[in-house]
């Protein structure tokens, strides 16, 4: 490598360091005005949050950086810059293209008029779900696909103009390799569902019950250091909507909320944010504060998080060791439920009209539902004002089932107010990787099962960190998947693990 080039990528690298710190910044005043912020700082907080975004785009999205990319060899075209660039400085100009092409390539009317438009659609949303009126919200989702059509254009990728959308959350993917696969897990998961119609009447009537939230709290502490969290680069807090966010390379904050009245949701819910916490806590060092010290998609991220809520959380080796655990937290509430009748209830299969409340087999038939929906009405084939009835055709079709109304059916998420559109398929990509990763976890590891029996989570966790968490960003969703598995993405493990699962419920 030339002096020059190293002289330039070393300003590049400090630059985007800059960027991180302003990132970290941001996810900690988010984190605030989730967590603890008197109510009357939200008009002073916005102000600061919309300086310090201002901030960051114009240093992203400016001349400086525009022709330093270019000097390192780097375009759009060509983000790596070339085969004889060394590969650290490859991956590392590759991500950081990938984040000044999306900056500067929107204009900034779109960016402007996207947020004014955010901002209107999401109360108009809240009070209309309120009110099962989808026609006050309608005008508003119209706009935001406009929108977001005129986005796709103006990032020019990809040969269906939902690309361009998918692509920001899950880069590199494309709609033609998604609408191949989620075609199987369509076919395959409608069938599972129909097979297992006997656990939709599993009692579960025991989760529902007192359960009073000290003792929740003290067993998810309890849950999270088992795991290998680390609560000197962490903590949990209470909100309305639990998260992960990442405040600096060592410090992944979680958040959980709390039901008195049922302990397993806020018990799944914080393994599957530890499962988030411990990817980017697993990071290597070498990509701290950089472009590349984040997880390499919301797919992948969400394959963390799955693995750890579905695959272990709620696995029969799992309950073997913990069910007991669990009874000196609670022993009244469960004290006539057997491990097998405990085992069926959290893992009941039932058709039902809310995403976020459904189970490992059917939720990704939710998912495939809006994947469906969206293509259409970016690609103009599905207009606004019909999209409620599509939405119950389509769940008639994939679940058997039809919403009561708009309230609990189009209108039940926050995703398109907020206008992200590409968004959704993110979640069932997520337990496609996970069962692909998991699968060749089993491999390598040898019995699982057992490992998860006697409580050697930490096993786990270093083979996640050595096969996954430590490449961070430095590797695409599907470079990772296939130097892990050897394969490309598909449905089939995924299918495989549900099979198997419920074959071994069933025997229990
Ligand atoms: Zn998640």
């Amino acid at each position: 490598m030339s002096r020059k080039r190293s002289t330039i990528l070393e300003e590049l690298r400090e630059r985007d360091r800059d960027l991180q710190l302003i990132y970290h910044s941001i996810a900690l005043l988010q984190w605030d005005q989730e967590t603890g912020m008197p109510k009357r700082a939200l008009h002073e907080r916005s102000e600061q949050l919309s300086l310090l975004e201002g901030i960051a785009h114009e240093r992203l999205a400016s001349k400086e950086m525009g022709e330093l990319l270019c000097e390192a060899g780097s375009t759009s075209e060509n983000p790596g810059g070339g085969h004889d660039i060394p590969h650290g400085d490859y991956v590392f100009l590759r991500a950081l293209r990938r984040e000044y092409d999306r900056a500067v390539k929107i204009p900034k009317r779109l960016v402007t008029e996207l947020a004014r438009e955010i901002s209107a659609a999401q109360s108009v949303w809240a009070e209309a779900r309120e009110n099962d009126d989808f026609p006050s919200f309608a005008p508003h989702l119209e706009k935001l696909i406009t929108l977001n059509r005129e986005k796709s254009r103006a990032l020019g990728l990809g040969e269906h103009p939902y690309d361009a959308l998918l692509d920001e959350y899950e880069p590199w993917m494309t709609t033609a390799k998604v609408d191949k696969v989620f075609g199987n897990l369509k076919k395959e998961l409608v069938t599972l569902v129909q097979e297992l119609h006997e656990f939709a009447h599993v009692d579960d009537s025991f989760l529902h019950s007192s359960y009073p939230l000290p003792q929740q709290e003290a067993l998810n502490r309890r849950i999270l250091s088992d795991m290998g969290y680390d609560f000197d680069r962490g903590r949990i807090d209470v909100t309305a909507h639990p998260f992960t966010t990442a405040v600096g390379s060592d410090d992944v904050r979680i958040t959980t909320r709390y039901k008195e009245h049922t302990f397993t949701s806020a018990f799944f819910g914080t393994v599957h944010e530890a499962g988030h916490a411990l990817y980017e806590l697993g990071i290597d060092d070498e990509y701290k504060t950089s472009v590349l010290g984040e997880g390499s998609s919301l797919g992948i991220h969400e394959s963390r998080s799955r693995t750890w809520e579905n695959m272990i959380a709620r696995s029969i080796p799992f309950w073997r060791r913990y069910y007991s655990v669990v009874k000196e937290f609670f022993p009244s509430q469960l004290e006539d439920v057997t491990l097998s009748n405990f085992i069926k209830a959290i893992n009941k299969v039932h058709p039902s009209c809310i995403r976020i409340e459904a189970d490992e087999v059917t939720y990704s038939l939710h998912i495939i539902l809006r994947y469906q929906l969206e293509q259409a009405l970016v690609k103009g084939d599905l207009s606004v004002k019909d999209l409620p009835a599509e939405w119950n055709r389509g769940m008639e079709e994939l679940l058997g089932i039809r919403p009561k109304n708009d309230g609990e059916g189009v209108l039940q998420d926050v995703h398109w107010s907020m206008g992200a559109v590409g968004y959704f398929p993110t979640y069932a990509l997520g337990n496609l990787y996970a069962a692909q990763f998991y699968s060749t976890m089993w491999d390598d590891l040898g019995d699982v099962d057992t490992l998860v029996l006697e409580g050697k989570f930490y096993r786990i966790t270093e083979w996640m960190r050595t096969r996954i968490h430590r490449y961070g960003k430095a590797k695409t969703p599907a470079e990772l998947l296939k130097d892990v598995t050897g394969e490309a993405l598909k449905a089939e493990p995924f299918i495989r693990y549900l099979r198997d699962k419920y074959t071994q419920i069933q025997e229990m």
